[in-house]
């Protein structure tokens, strides 16, 4: 059974890096028919928090990445990595370490004076310590110290490595808390996890974890190390270039279906196609086909990725989507009939869905301000007298149905004999403080009777006379 596992670390929220590794596991795993494991890795005690485990938790569930075991918390599983330490000691493939901080700070500093690359020296290797010789004795990892490591990687191709040049890492804290490296390989074997699909910043820590799985008798892991992510300016994407968690896009009014869309192509790709279902990405999905080189985050891209799915997502979930940002932004009052109508004529315009929002925000609340071409334009002294008519007949008008407003707005036209430009597009300003609307006997019917009454009577206020 073919396993995968994402294994983030709750001291932040879930990035967009962190969400295309995610995305990767999750992808191959479901291709293959295998497993999806979720575990966090919470053993840093001082930087985990449960507000970003709940983080991580919204940010998966949002991008729809469903695991199938977990999630697993490694802080649970203490006593687990306690025997394992244990396990490693009597075989004599870990020892334990005396040396102080200083003797460790005075270390680098020579070797890095002589141009060496900083490592432990093996001081404490053969002196056969004993919990209780000294205080906060450390574990070491008894690397071997001749022969290489090797391993294919399934993004990097082979990499190899001289034992030579990795030192006993640390296994075990003063305080018995396992290491990183210690507690990923014992989750990797009981998780039996089969590959191990990870950022590159990750891939000098797997010799090390290779030689660990040897040290247990256990069978490797496949590894796929994902190239990192750049910001526009060519540096490791970060906070310095904007929104990186991937709640904030959710909150700007992305579209989940548009991330994972952005996400999967951010380093992977398949011909030019650019849009792919889910079940696309699956078909066609090959850590192999994972880019060797970064990627480049770019906004821009993420807006067209989200514009092409609002336009083509069925409209009942974009008017969910509307419905529920409305919600949230306290609007009451508003006239369900009629919404699917303008979200669909303006999901064709905007990128977002709080685009969307804002810009059919004159249905529901009152603006401050006319687009101003738009009001120069239409707002002027011919528009007074259709405008006024408009107001009396609409007053009058008792069935405020969309063909009744037609009908008043033809009777207008006649009367005045003008255009229905002429009518409609004062009108249309007058309402919506802009010039693009629905057909304006529905813009009308929709914003409702007071509301119409009263911004063109407004509009009359505000007409401008040069
Ligand atoms: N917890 C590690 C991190 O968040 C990932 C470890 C792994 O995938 O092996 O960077």
């Amino acid at each position: 059974m073919i396993k995968t596992r994402f294994a983030p670390s709750p001291t932040g929220v879930l990035h967009v890096g962190g969400a295309r590794t995610a995305l990767f596991c999750w992808l191959f795993s479901r291709k293959v028919g295998g497993k999806f494991v979720l575990r966090i890795e919470d053993t840093d005690l001082e930087r985990s928090t449960q507000a970003s485990v709940q983080a991580i938790l919204d940010g998966m569930a949002w991008l729809k990445l469903d695991h199938d075991e977990g999630p697993f918390y490694q802080t649970q599983r203490f006593d687990r990595y306690r025997e394992v330490i244990q396990q490693l000691l009597d075989q004599d493939h870990a020892y334990y370490c005396a040396c102080s901080k200083q003797r460790l700070e005075k270390l680098r500093e020579t070797q890095m004076a002589n141009k060496e690359k900083p490592r432990y020296d093996g001081c404490c290797r053969d002196q056969g310590l004993k919990p209780g010789d000294a205080e906060n004795l450390v574990i070491r990892f008894r690397n071997p110290q001749r022969g290489e490591v090797s391993f294919e990687d399934q993004v990097k191709g082979e990499i190899t490595v001289n034992n030579a040049e990795l030192d006993d890492l640390i296994i075990a804290r003063g305080d018995g808390s396992p290491t990183y490296n210690l507690s990923v390989v014992v989750d990797d074997i009981d998780m039996q996890i089969t590959h191990v699909v990870r950022g590159d910043d990750h891939v000098n820590n797997t010799p090390r974890q290779i030689n660990i799985f040897k040290a247990l008798d256990a069978p490797c892991p496949l590894f796929a190390h994902v190239p990192m992510i750049l910001g526009d300016d060519g540096k490791r994407l970060s906070k310095r270039h904007g929104a990186v968690g991937v709640m904030q896009y959710f909150e700007e009014g992305y579209l989940p279906e548009a991330m994972l869309n952005y996400l999967v192509r951010l380093g992977w790709s398949h011909g030019d196609q650019e849009i792919f279902t889910v079940e696309e990405m699956i078909e066609h999905f090959e850590l192999s086909s994972i880019n060797r080189a970064p990627s480049v985050f770019n906004s821009d891209k993420l807006r067209w990725i989200n514009q092409q799915y609002l336009m083509s997502l069925p409209l009942s979930d974009i008017v969910e989507l509307v419905v529920n940002r409305l919600n949230k932004l306290g609007v009451e009052n508003r006239e369900a009939s009629g919404l699917d109508v303008i979200v669909d004529l303006y999901r064709q315009r905007v990128s977002t869905v709080n685009e969307l929002v804002d810009s059919i925000m004159y249905c529901f609340q009152e603006f401050d301000k006319y687009d101003e071409k738009a009001a120069r334009k239409t707002l002027k002294p011919a528009a007074i007298e259709p405008l006024q008519l408009l107001l009396k007949y609409l007053t009058e008008l008792n069935d405020w149905q969309a063909d009744s407003i037609h009908q008043v707005i033809e009777n207008v036209t006649r009367e005045l004999d003008l255009n229905m430009g002429k009518v409609g597009q004062p009108l249309r300003v007058a309402l919506t403080g802009g010039s693009f609307s629905p057909p304006i006997d529905q813009t009308v019917a929709m914003i409702g009777k007071e509301r119409s009454l009263r911004r063109i009577s407004k509009a009359i206020e505000t007409i401008f006379t040069k």
